[in-house]
């Protein structure tokens, strides 16, 4: 028998029916299906709150690639935006420019081969901590709800994985760095007191605006243009966040969302899902500059 696809609507419906607040049905159902408790859950959370922090600070230290491709850029932005006059923190204000600067240096540490966590892939795995970094900084919000978040960005991420993908071989750019956007959009509403419906609305926001977005990683490594999309997945999460806490619905939800982002990703084709075939890794200045890597790597 075909097993019903996940569904963040039905996940909704059930912790109503409980007369439960979402986060406690969350932490109920995965504490049942990992055969561990609620607080273990909140436990391992934390530590990967932690982790995150770590890579947040050593991507701020500047870190450069193995490749010599990438680095520096967090840094530079943190300089730049530390440099600014009080009150004027650059053209994307206090909330993203810290999220971008600390997605940056995240997604840097994992092209200098630093300790990461994938949310939901390593290629993506600057979003959620610039994300919320920047929450814990600007927003006030305490470190127990931002524990939390993670939890609801951790099971947005199952539901995509189980409707669809969460590859760049697979779906694309969007299905990587548009899933992580979408967790970290969903964790966002929520700390900021959104229901499960501005939860869903969010993360339908941001498949809508990164519907179709190729990966094309350069040498196929995950370096260009990977660390910067991860800065501009952040833009993208806060954009959608920001309209479902207001009240913008989605006319198409979450789950059909998710649904035509895995059908747009099987349609992509071959030379646009990491092969490194297409899109910006086919450029003169990629094919130059890959070509001079392998050659250095044959020897
Ligand atoms: S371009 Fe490809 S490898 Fe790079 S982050 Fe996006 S999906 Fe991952």
């Amino acid at each position: 028998m075909k097993k019903d696809k996940l569904s963040w609507a039905q996940l909704v419906r059930e912790a109503e029916k409980k007369n439960l607040p979402l986060i406690d049905y969350l932490l109920e159902r995965s504490a049942a299906q990992l055969e561990t408790d609620r607080a273990s859950i909140l436990a391992k959370m934390e530590t990967m709150l932690q982790v995150m922090e770590e890579a947040v600070a050593f991507g701020l230290t500047g870190v450069k690639s193995n490749s010599g491709l990438t680095g520096g850029s967090g840094k530079k932005l943190k300089e730049y935006i530390d440099s600014q006059e009080t009150g004027k923190k650059g053209l994307l204000g206090s909330v993203v420019g810290t999220a971008v600067t600390c997605a940056l240096a995240a997604a840097e540490a994992n092209a200098a081969m630093g300790r990461i966590v994938a949310a939901p892939t390593a290629g993506a795995s600057g979003i959620l901590p610039g994300v919320l970094m920047s929450v814990q900084q600007h927003c006030g919000v305490p470190r127990d709800k931002l524990v939390e978040g993670l939890v609801v960005a951790g099971v947005i991420g199952e539901v995509i994985a189980n409707r669809a993908s969460i590859a760049g071989a697979t779906g694309g750019c969007q299905a990587e760095c548009g899933s992580g956007a979408a967790m970290a959009a969903g964790a966002v509403v929520y700390m900021l007191g959104g229901n499960g419906k501005q939860i869903g609305d969010a993360v339908s926001i941001v498949f809508k605006n990164m519907l179709g977005l190729v990966c094309d990683p350069v040498a196929g490594l995950v370096e260009v243009p990977c660390i910067k999309r991860n800065a501009g997945s952040v833009a993208q999460c806060f954009l959608a966040a920001e309209m479902a806490l207001a009240g913008i619905g989605s006319f198409i939800p979450a789950d059909e969302a998710i649904d035509a982002m895995d059908k747009v990703g099987r349609a992509l084709p071959h030379g646009l899902r990491e092969t490194a075939e297409g899109g910006l890794a086919m450029t003169p200045t990629a094919r130059a500059w890959s070509e001079n890597y392998f050659k250095g790597i044959r020897g």
